[in-house]
This record gives structure tokens, C-alpha cells and sequence, in this order.
């Protein structure tokens, strides 16, 4: 009886090691197929030059200028850059009390993405917290910050760059946002005249105007169409006031992702 018990045992655990056995295998052969199919598809987006893979191997939206309109790729492409002025060890103007350009600027650029988003418009920012994008180690923080501004800016080529900064001006009275642009562009002109005109609209008393500047090394050296929005004055205690309010951020945010939205989509 003992030794039938034991060979019923013996025969008990081959099957089980056989049945083990297989469920293992078809195991192995589940995930190698569907691993194959999700390496298939990314080749297949990759052929079609949908996505790229970066250096760290994070799949990045690719430009999807050739292909037709509703395609579920192209909506996906990034329309926006949202450039936030300055930040980390260079703070931007300065207000008589303190507040920083750079901490605005940033403020402001989240607004806006927030913005655009609910508008269905596709935007990255070029920083997302107090840092600059100068290269660690760059003897001349400044260029180098700037240079790998445009750098970025002409690698994603969005439909337009728009650079948040802050003004400053030696009459305390001077007040209002103004719109700067390049000429060499005529879509940049476009966006800048009509967001300018918007721009006037939330604050009519310090209506200004949209300003050419050929100079400006973030327009010049941007291949897409770009504007700077100078938000107000940090020379102006009462535009410091209202700059610093949520609310007023939001009206900012607002008429600048609308006006994107109306140029985009004339
Ligand atoms: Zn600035």
C-alpha cells in the first residue's frame, strides 16, 4: 500500500510539473507576441515619422506638418511654445518691492498652458520651474541660455513661440502690455497686431502699441513665428499690483491663448 501511495505521488507530481510546464511556456509566448506588436507599432509610427524616440528612449510627438487635416497624429502636434523669460540665477527686471520677472513670467506661462489646453491647443513650456536652460558649466550663462532657447524652439517647430517677459521703463508712469515682433516675418506681425489690439481691450487706459524689434535675438534666430508679450511695466506700482494677481494673470492668459486660437483658425 505504502509503496502504490508512493508511486501515485511520483506520477501526482510529474503531471503537475508537466502541466506547470506548459502554462509557462504559452505564458512566454503571450508576452513575446504582444511585446513584438507593441515594438511593431512603434516602428510603424516611427516609419511614418509620427514619433521619434530621444536619447533616453522616451517617445516624443515628431512633426506632423504632412498629414491631413483630422488626422488623430496632427492633432497632437505641438502648436505652442510657451517661452518663460529668464529664471534661476537670472531674475529678469526687478520691481521697486521686489518682485521678479522671472517669477511672473513663469506664473503667467502656466496660465497660459492651462489656457490653450482647454482650448484643445497642443503646448510645451521651455521651463517649468526657477531654472534657465543655460549648459551646466557654460562660461556665459546668458548665451548659452539663449542659444538652447532657440534650439529647442526650432526642434519642436511649433505653429508659434510665444515669449512671456516683463518691462521696464525710467517714467514710473509708464504702464500696459505690448506686443513685440519681428518684420521679417509676417505671420509674427499678424499675431502680434491682433493679440496687441486684445491686449488693450482688458485695460484701455494703458493701451499700447505692437512694437517691431529686428534686434531681438529670440525672434531673429526662432524659425517658427514668434512674439514676445511684455505683460506690463515692473517700473509701475500699479502695474506690479495687478501683474501679481491671479486674476488679472488669468485675463492675460486668457487673451493671449484666444488670440491664438482666432489666428490659428481665422
Ligand atoms: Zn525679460
Amino acid at each position: 500500500m505504502r509503496r502504490s501511495d508512493g508511486e501515485k505521488g511520483g506520477l501526482h507530481k510529474l503531471v503537475m510539473g508537466v502541466i506547470l510546464f506548459f502554462v509557462v511556456f504559452l505564458f512566454a509566448i503571450y508576452i513575446a507576441s504582444n511585446s513584438h506588436e507593441a515594438n511593431k507599432a512603434i516602428e510603424d509610427l516611427k516609419a511614418s515619422e509620427q514619433i521619434s524616440v530621444d536619447s533616453k528612449g522616451l517617445i516624443v510627438a515628431g512633426d506632423n506638418q504632412v498629414n491631413s487635416p483630422g488626422d488623430v497624429a496632427a492633432e497632437k502636434r505641438i502648436r505652442v511654445v510657451i517661452d518663460p523669460g529668464h529664471g534661476g540665477n537670472d531674475p529678469g527686471k526687478v520691481s521697486a518691492d521686489g518682485v521678479l520677472e522671472k517669477d511672473l513670467n513663469l506664473q503667467i506661462a502656466f496660465k497660459l498652458k492651462d489656457r490653450l489646453d482647454s482650448l484643445g491647443i497642443e503646448s510645451i513650456l521651455l521651463r517649468t520651474e526657477d531654472c534657465n536652460l543655460a549648459t551646466e558649466g557654460a562660461t556665459n550663462k546668458k548665451n548659452s541660455d539663449m542659444k538652447n532657447r532657440v534650439a529647442k524652439i526650432n526642434e519642436v517647430n511649433p505653429d508659434i513661440l510665444i515669449s512671456i517677459h516683463q518691462n521696464s521703463f525710467s517714467d514710473p508712469g509708464v504702464r500696459g502690455p505690448q506686443v513685440f515682433y519681428n518684420d521679417a516675418s509676417h505671420k509674427s506681425e499678424e499675431y502680434a497686431l491682433l493679440l496687441q489690439e486684445k491686449l488693450n481691450a482688458i485695460n484701455p487706459e494703458c493701451a499700447r502699441k505692437a512694437k517691431c524689434d529686428n534686434e531681438l535675438y529670440i525672434l531673429s534666430k526662432s524659425t517658427c513665428p514668434a512674439v514676445i508679450v511684455e505683460c506690463g511695466f515692473l517700473s509701475s506700482p500699479e502695474d506690479v499690483a495687478i501683474l501679481a494677481s491671479d486674476s488679472y494673470q488669468y485675463e492675460l492668459a486668457d487673451s493671449i491663448a484666444a488670440c491664438v486660437k482666432e489666428w490659428l483658425e481665422p
